[in-house]
């Protein structure tokens, strides 16, 4: 199947596409409640041959376009939530409402996942198989793909011939300030992190600051957990199977003269490995607990579990590499040496079936990359000129998925 003409193609689209980013950048909704952006997405899709299922537990919307040749399925992800934060971009189509903001560039997902289907829709006559398009809610946080999946996303129907299309691929696009705009990065294996909160209470006994022997005061015990965790995240995770953990806020005491009664510590872990991940866990209970009962006081722990390790399928990681430099040449691709460690809700999809999470570079080639704003920042500019390039690989994975170049 020819996809020499999809960058054209997008590019004939990029108006329309970039309309509907704007109008959803605009008006950014939060969580697993979207109503606007559900039009918006669904005002876009009108027309196309599609199979349309609207989520109740969510603004989900899966669509299914199904080719005229039996063949199996293939998923392309796009996630649509915006932020909880202020908007100081200045562009004339900045967010309208109060304290929400498109800052991670769900908008444009959203807006080239509709550009990617009419391309493809386009070529339903030739195509062996299907393609889902899971418009997700919920990425930054809700666990939107999670309540997608418990409701039964990848339970697909047959073809309506009745034959059999099981899905095969997974596939989805973030977009970042951290790459040239157009540009495509990925890797195999771990590409982004486990996220999980903690919250550790330390119990003692409160009194007078005057008479510490009398209390058991359980800010000096909390230091010492705080001091431990960094120790035993050094001297017992594997460098090259890393984790972060952070503590980012103490709260005890009132004021200068009274030992409280307890001291609370929060904070995140990150791993890009379920191991790692299960061996921190295991090593904060065994220092908090440890070095409480060392100093004779209580400490509780309690793990809040986020999202897990992201995982691309090796040869999935390859093949959608390899897709990217057929559509866009070598100079724009780049393998990645490492993970990095913000988390993400694909996750979800990659742990039941083999795919790859890639980026796409927002940043306008004329800018210094590192004085680009990053992602989640209040001034975060993303060139629309990247979703023609967005499109087009969107588009090819599937293509490539369903036709590989061998097979043809
Ligand atoms: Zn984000
Ligand atoms: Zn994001």
């Amino acid at each position: 199947m020819d996809i020499s003409t999809l960058q054209d193609e997008a590019r004939d689209l990029l108006d329309e596409t970039v309309a509907l980013r704007r109008t959803l950048h605009s008006w950014p909704e939060l969580g697993n409640d979207l109503p606007i952006t559900r039009e918006n997405v669904l005002e876009s899709l009108d027309g196309l041959p599609l199979g349309l299922t609207l989520h109740e537990t969510t603004s989900g919307i899966a669509a299914m376009l199904e080719g005229d040749l039996p063949g199996p399925t293939v998923l392309l992800r796009a996630d649509m939530d915006a932020l909880p934060m202020p908007e100081d971009t200045g562009l004339e189509f900045a967010s309208r409402i109060d304290n929400a903001m498109h800052a991670c560039g769900h908008d444009t997902h959203t807006a080239m996942l509709t550009g990617a289907a009419k391309l493809l829709a386009a070529r339903k006559a030739d195509l062996p198989g299907r393609v889902l398009f899971m418009f997700q809610p919920g990425e930054e946080g809700f666990g939107g793909a999670r309540y997608m999946l418990d409701e039964g996303l990848l339970n697909l129907p047959a073809r309506s011939d009745g034959s059999e299309s099981p899905l095969t691929g997974a596939y989805a696009l973030h977009i970042t300030s951290n790459l040239p705009s157009g540009w495509i990065a990925s890797k195999g294996g771990p590409i982004m992190a486990s996220s999980d909160r903690m919250r550790i209470t330390v119990t003692g006994r409160g009194g007078h600051a005057s008479q510490p022997h009398a209390a058991l005061d359980p800010i000096p015990i909390a230091c010492e957990i705080v001091q431990s965790m960094q120790t035993m995240i050094t001297r017992s995770i594997d460098v090259f199977d890393p984790a972060v953990v952070t503590v980012g806020r103490i709260t005890a005491g009132t004021t200068s003269n009274v030992i409280p009664e307890t001291a609370i510590i929060e904070g995140t872990i990150r791993a890009v490995s379920e191991r790692t991940r299960a061996k921190v866990y295991a090593g904060i209970r065994r220092v908090v607990e440890g070095i409480a009962a060392a100093h004779d006081a209580a400490a509780e722990v309690v793990f809040d579990d986020g999202y897990p390790v992201t995982v691309n399928n090796p040869g999935s990681a390859d093949f959608s590499l390899g897709v990217a430099r057929e559509v866009l040449g070598d100079g724009a691709v780049v393998r990645m040496p490492n993970p990095v460690m913000g988390a993400e809700d694909f996750s979800y999809v990659l742990n039941r079936v083999p795919g790859s999470m890639m980026f796409l570079g927002g940043t306008p080639l004329d800018r210094d990359l590192s004085k680009a704003a990053p992602n989640h920042s209040n001034r975060v500019y993303i060139d629309e000129q990247a979703m023609v390039q967005g499109m087009s690989v969107y588009a090819a994975m599937a293509l490539r998925h369903l036709a590989p170049v061998n097979e043809a």
